[in-house]
């Protein structure tokens, strides 16, 4: 797993030495490290989605006429959702993972996203930063539970902001949440799990995401947790070459967890992405996690009548 190789080099070196506790408990072995370090990315990426529904489905934004804020508002409402308590272990944190992830995406040319996807999305370095900025801003104690994480958020933002940043965001979180007391005796949410069927080249991609429950997990915190009344599937499915990431689509009321993506944060640039299909109706009309890493084709000219 070269990239979860290169997280370590990238994030863990500052963060691990700096956060990581002695412990007498039994170190988990480096797959386990990985493994975690895949689920955390794919959390984030389940999540940004969650992001892109609460919009749509909630809030009510019109989100294809912004794509950029709606992109960033997605980033901001997973990292709210998913940011770790300062007192829990955050070296090991989904949000801390997903940092990483898009140091490794940048470090990989995903500054550089490809037309027309190019103005679409922050760049990689930014949502990195974004993320440890929100982190930050989300704990007032001296010193800072995060403060391992401010070379990356200044690497685009004044560190000054950040406090600022997430108690903006913590208000319109609280807005859209309301009290979260009352949900569980009264489910809201309808929401269905289900797993298509992979190609061989992508059975692994699937199986990892089966057994990593990431979905069905998901499916529980909308219930239980998010506990507002949102009606989607949450599918894993072939999302073809061009594979946006994750990616909701607002008429077809589903968030796709694209086996190519689990694929490539397994594997890396594995032979899963080139074998697909071109683009395959799950990744259709959505909005996708991240810029596509493959220019689309241009559609051949239709051929004049004989
Ligand atoms: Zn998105």
């Amino acid at each position: 797993m070269p990239f979860a190789r290169s997280w370590l080099g990238l994030v863990a070196a500052s963060v691990i030495a700096c956060l990581a506790a002695p412990s007498s408990a039994q170190e988990p072995s480096e797959t386990d490290f990985e493994d975690q370090w895949v689920t955390g990315n794919l959390v984030f990426l389940a999540y940004h989605e969650v992001g892109h529904l609460l919009l749509d489905q909630v809030m009510k934004v019109d989100q294809q006429g912004n794509r950029l804020a709606a992109e960033q508002s997605a980033d901001d409402i997973a990292t709210w959702l998913i940011s770790p308590d300062p007192e829990e272990e955050i070296e090991s944190s989904e949000a801390v993972a997903a940092i990483g992830g898009w140091l490794v995406q940048a470090d990989n040319g995903g500054d550089t996203p490809h037309p027309p996807d190019a103005d679409l999305y922050p760049d990689a370095v930014t949502r990195a930063a974004r993320i440890a900025c929100l982190l930050l801003g989300s704990d007032e104690s001296q010193p800072n539970a995060f403060a391992a994480l401010e070379p990356i958020a200044s690497l685009s933002f004044d560190l000054s902001d950040c406090r600022t940043a997430y108690e903006a965001l913590d208000r319109s979180m609280e807005g859209v949440f309301g009290d979260a007391d009352e949900i569980a005796d009264n489910p809201v949410a309808r929401v269905r799990v289900q797993y298509d069927a992979p190609s061989p080249v992508l059975a692994d991609a699937h199986d990892f995401l089966v057994e990593s429950r990431i979905l069905d997990e998901l499916g529980e915190d909308l219930v239980d947790y998010i506990g507002l009344p949102v009606d989607v599937l949450l599918r894993g499915a072939s999302c073809g070459r061009d594979s946006p990431g994750f990616v909701y689509n607002p008429a077809r009321r589903e968030i796709v967890a694209c086996y190519e993506e689990v694929d490539w944060f397994l594997f890396g640039d594995a032979a899963a992405g080139q074998a697909g299909a071109e683009r395959e109706t799950a990744a259709a009309d959505g909005l996708g996690s991240r810029p596509r890493r493959i220019p689309p084709r241009q559609k051949p000219p239709s051929r004049p009548p004989r």
